[in-house]
């Protein structure tokens, strides 16, 4: 495993509250886990229910890992308790990429995605959280790998929670006022599906998509999302769009 390049520091005392809050998805969007999780969630599942969901195709880009597991419990033909299910295998899960995450060949981080992380982190009117459909144990378990996790002081709305994304999007929001002093101003949603933009405009927030996931560029641009990047290499771009100079 490389060692993290930088860890930032906690986020400034601030007199006022950011005006601009930044909803960061992370698969597709800061990095792509090249397989590394699909493994581990059949793993979860076999060593848990004893079924092997492996042959069952799910797509997991957009989702959350609330409803990821549910698909795979219907269509794998699991019997039982759902919330008991989603417990065990869920922990199971979290379990396995703490363990192998590190050390996994297929995780990468994606270009532009620390540099715009350390702008937005470092810039007196932006607030960042994260709006992601992981578990939030896996998610830290991602961002630990790349030495990102100190970006997110205050969490963000996890797909671990809320089987809808735009309810993750709405507790994303939530941690932003609770942990910034955020409120009334704007706030956008940094993703890579269109379903991104969908649960931002749900939740009253603005979406900037980017193409760096497995969705290809014309599928987001007909998402309606006020705004649609091929990458996150162009930070001042970046910023702009967010209108934050
Ligand atoms: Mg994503």
């Amino acid at each position: 495993m490389s060692a993290p390049e930088t860890q930032p520091a906690a986020p400034r005392r601030r007199r006022t509250a950011p005006r601009v809050l930044v909803v960061m998805d992370v698969d597709g969007t800061l990095l792509l886990n090249g397989g590394a999780v699909r493994e581990d969630f059949h793993r979860a599942f076999l060593e848990v229910t004893g079924v092997d969901i492996s042959p069952v195709r799910v797509r997991f880009a957009g989702s959350t890992d609330r409803a990821i597991i549910r698909e795979y419990i219907e269509r794998g033909g699991i019997e039982g308790d759902y919330e008991r299910i989603f417990d065990r295998v869920s922990e199971r899960f979290c379990d396995l990429v703490e363990e192998s995450y590190p050390d996994h060949p297929g995780p990468h981080l994606l270009p532009g995605a620390r540099k715009l992380l350390e702008a937005l982190h470092s810039h007196p009117e932006a607030g960042l959280v994260l709006g992601t459909g992981n578990l939030r144990r896996s998610c830290f378990s991602k961002l630990k790998r790349f030495g990102l996790e100190g970006y997110f002081p205050y969490g963000g709305g996890f797909g671990g929670d809320y089987e809808n994304r735009a309810d993750a999007i709405r507790a994303a929001l939530a941690v932003g006022r609770a942990g910034y002093g955020w409120d009334k101003g704007e706030a956008w949603v940094i993703g890579d599906t269109p379903n991104d933009a969908f649960a931002a405009h749900e939740a009253g927030a603005s979406a900037l998509l980017v193409a760096s996931g497995i969705v290809d560029r014309p599928a987001l641009d007909d998402a309606g999302a006020e705004a649609v990047l091929d990458d996150l290499t162009d930070t001042a771009r970046v910023l702009r769009i967010l209108r934050l100079r």
